[in-house]
């Protein structure tokens, strides 16, 4: 092991008999909607070769099914015919040219899939898709298992170094396993030790079909997270089955996708679920590869100094940077680009039928569309404002050689992620503002802080454009009693550290309006951020996780405390409140906050405030909400007074993220449309 690196552990070389993998980080599985795409997979091609050169020890791709059954969706990709396997060899080649290795995931949705000719062991309908499958027959058993020895043989032909067999998150394989989604009374069914006859017979199948010298990850499902899931013995002894069956490798999985706890999103501690996979260890000796919310080489290392596991899976941080080994490798960690585990432009796109990007690198997944060229004329360019938009335009510019200053009003840089960061599980946007500050230096930017520029400045400056990244102003609404002093904007609340009673209403129940929530159920406390023992014991306890693994699928009661505050929070429109935040994360947020009480209002007409409180009709009926303070968080307007006046001294001017349009302004669209503009000019 090298001592001349802060990270040994992760960047010590593991042995697997007929192969050497560089280091301990495997990219994890991920669909990333590239897979799905006709003909020859190029786009997937230069997306994994990217991460190649970034120097990942093995890559996985996301899940290719063996069989048309087994699609996730129609027409998703799969693997089993001769011009299939034409069309992954661009995916290897590349890979392999860049120096890399890659796995092929093979995963048969089972009952997840979201199509008519969806099969599972027994026909009951999953939470997360409108179709019932069929239950597979006594020969449709055996031909599914050919089917996954098939597709590995398959992946071998097309150049692949391995395969992954998913048997966690609740798809097929996972559905065999528990007795909650198989009824059979076949051989197939019954207790624990027929019920594993599935996953060992794909092993040992897959293991015939691809002989000795080929990578086989079995993805465990260590923790199922559902009731009626399988007991920690249970996962000890089919960990040791499957090693005897074959398999190179075991990798943790946490959690069924249908399971009501959350896993990956930003309010999970870093690396929450790793004491899962460091229970196994010592009972198998295959090499274990532990995951989830592991996002920055330091929490990278201590899991596997500690002994947890062998290897570390990352998905989604290879979509916010290629470059995360490499840069580890070269004692750059703080040139990082975190993944700040938001979902916003990665698994809420997969659940919408669209490709996948990211928050923090818009330029993912779009290697072969998106270059950036040095510029061929430099340009003296102005950015206002350094908010994630202004952050993002000014870095890629100055990168590709324009002459950059960047003005910011406030004393720091960040613009509403300085609010966004005081968020309880919002912590890692610290992260991105890191990035940026490292970025700005690197990239030779000028930046004056503190200082609120105008129109004259700027014209006098000389600058050839101004790229005007001013951000909003939050919406003043029109209410009689608007002026009381019980009430506060969310700006007040975050940015002022305004006083907040035990009562509160909130007007607005966008994403903004369900973090001031969260916040002020947290006590105010500002800066003074929980201790991460303190803060992952509370998530166990809050989302009932068993860590005795005493229970069936890790599950206990979650405990209920009583909450800092009473909050309600309202808004005009009818429907669940926070209808429009993140397809993956939505119902996290409504959880968290209806299990500490808070009162969701849709509905609302806001009648008046005066010394009682907020006066409103709910659904019609007149209420009045008897609260210490009201609070604002009702969206937001442009701030552009800058954009007219330049346009009239003949400068040119672009405008970008909420200075642009604030309707529906979100971080994604701001990095995005800076990322965009700095590209073109
Ligand atoms: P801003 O971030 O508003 O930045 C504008 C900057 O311009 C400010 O720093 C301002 O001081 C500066 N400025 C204005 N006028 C001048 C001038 N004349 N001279 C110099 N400087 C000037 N988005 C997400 O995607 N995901 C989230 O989870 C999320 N959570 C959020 C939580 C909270 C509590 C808040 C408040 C916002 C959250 N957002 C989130 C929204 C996200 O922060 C914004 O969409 C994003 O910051 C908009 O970026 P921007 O660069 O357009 O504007
Ligand atoms: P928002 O999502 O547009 O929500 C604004 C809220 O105010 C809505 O509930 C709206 O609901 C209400 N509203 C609008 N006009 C009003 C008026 N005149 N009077 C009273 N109520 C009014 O905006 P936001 O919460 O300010 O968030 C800003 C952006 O930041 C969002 O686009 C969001 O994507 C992003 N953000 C994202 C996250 C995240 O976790 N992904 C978190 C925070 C912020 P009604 O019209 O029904 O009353
Ligand atoms: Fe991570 Fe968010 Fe990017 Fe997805 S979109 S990779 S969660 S930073």
């Amino acid at each position: 092991m090298s001592n001349a690196t802060a990270y040994p552990h992760l960047l010590a070389p593991l042995e697997l008999g007929h192969v050497t993998l560089k280091n301990r980080v495997l990219m994890g599985s991920m669909h990333v909607g590239l897979e799905d795409q006709k003909g020859p997979l190029k786009k997937l091609a230069a997306y994994f070769a990217r991460r190649a050169e970034g120097d990942v020890g093995l890559i996985v791709t996301g899940g290719i099914a063996p069989n048309r059954e087994g699609w996730t969706k129609p027409f998703a990709g799969k693997l089993s015919n001769r011009v299939e396997v034409w069309q992954h060899r661009y995916v290897t080649d590349a890979v392999h040219e860049a120096g890399g290795r890659i796995a092929m995931q093979i995963l048969h949705a089972g009952r997840y899939a979201y199509h008519p000719l969806a099969v599972a062991p027994s026909p009951l309908k999953s939470p997360i898709s409108l179709f019932r499958p069929r239950a597979l027959s006594r020969r449709g058993v055996g031909r599914t298992i050919q089917a996954f020895a098939t597709c590995a043989r398959r992946a071998q032909e097309a150049g692949y170094d391995g395969v992954e067999i998913m048997g966690s998150e609740g798809y097929l394989i996972n559905q065999f396993i528990a007795a909650r989604t198989n009824k059979r009374t076949d051989e197939w069914g019954g207790d624990y030790e027929h019920r594993i006859r599935f996953p060992l017979a794909v092993v040992r199948a897959v293991r015939d079909a691809v002989g000795p010298d080929f990578i086989i990850i079995y993805r465990l499902s260590m923790l199922d997270l559902m009731e009626g899931g399988s007991s920690w013995d249970e996962v000890v002894t089919l960990g040791k089955r499957v090693e005897e069956a074959g398999a190179s490798i075991l990798n943790t999985g946490i959690g069924w996708h249908e399971a009501r706890v959350p896993t990956i999103a930003t309010m999970v501690p870093p690396a929450a679920f790793t004491w899962v996979t460091g229970r196994l260890k010592g009972e198998v000796s295959l090499p274990l590869v532990t995951s989830n919310r592991i996002n920055m080489p330091d929490v990278a290392e201590r899991v596997l100094a500690s002994g947890d596991a062998d290897m570390i899976s990352m998905a989604r941080p290879f979509l916010a940077d290629p470059d995360w080994v490499l840069k580890a490798k070269q004692d750059r960690v703080d040139e990082i680009n975190t993944c700040i585990a938001c979902n916003q432009a990665c698994l809420d796109h997969i659940f919408r039928n669209r490709r996948c990007s990211c928050l923090v690198n818009p330029l993912a997944c779009h290697e072969t569309e998106w270059k950036i060229y040095p510029v061929t004329r430099r340009r003296d360019v102005a950015v206002v404002g350094a908010g994630p938009a202004g952050l993002s335009c000014a870095t890629l510019a100055a990168s590709r050689g324009h002459r950059v200053t960047l003005y910011e009003a406030a004393p720091a840089i960040g613009g509403q992620f300085n609010m966004a960061r005081r968020i309880p599980g919002k912590e890692e946007f610290d992260h991105t503002l890191r990035y940026f500050q490292r970025q700005l230096e690197l990239t030779g930017v000028t930046v004056k802080l503190g200082h609120r520029v105008t129109p004259d400045e700027l014209a006098a400056a000389g600058h050839e454009l101004v790229v005007l990244a001013t951000g909003v102003h939050p919406r003043r609404i029109e209410l009689p009693g608007v002026d009381h002093e019980m009430v506060r904007t969310y700006v007040d609340v975050l940015q002022g550290d305004a006083p907040v009673g035990a009562r509160v209403a909130i007007i607005g129940a966008g994403g903004i309006g369900f973090d001031v929530a969260e916040y002020l159920l947290h006590g105010t406390g500002h800066d003074a951020r929980e201790d991460p023992e303190r803060a992952r014991d509370r998530f166990f306890a809050d989302w009932g996780i068993d860590t005795t693994l005493a229970r069936r699928g890790g599950l206990q009661p979650p405990r209920r405390e009583p909450p800092a505050r009473e909050i309600t929070l309202c808004q005009r429109s009818a429907g669940k409140l926070g209808a429009g935040l993140g397809k993956t994360t939505g119902w996290i947020h409504r959880t968290a906050l209806k299990r500490q009480g808070v009162v969701m209002l849709p509905e609302c007409r806001y009648e008046r405030i005066d010394d009682r409180g907020l006066h409103l009709t709910v659904g019609g009926a007149p209420q009045v909400l008897e609260v210490d303070n009201v609070i604002l968080c009702a969206g937001q307007v442009p701030r552009r007074e800058l954009h007219e006046p330049l346009r009239a001294r003949g400068v040119e001017v672009h405008l970008i993220g909420g200075a642009d349009v604030a309707a529906e302004l979100d971080a994604k669209r701001a990095i995005a449309q800076g990322a965009r503009v700095a590209s073109e000019i």
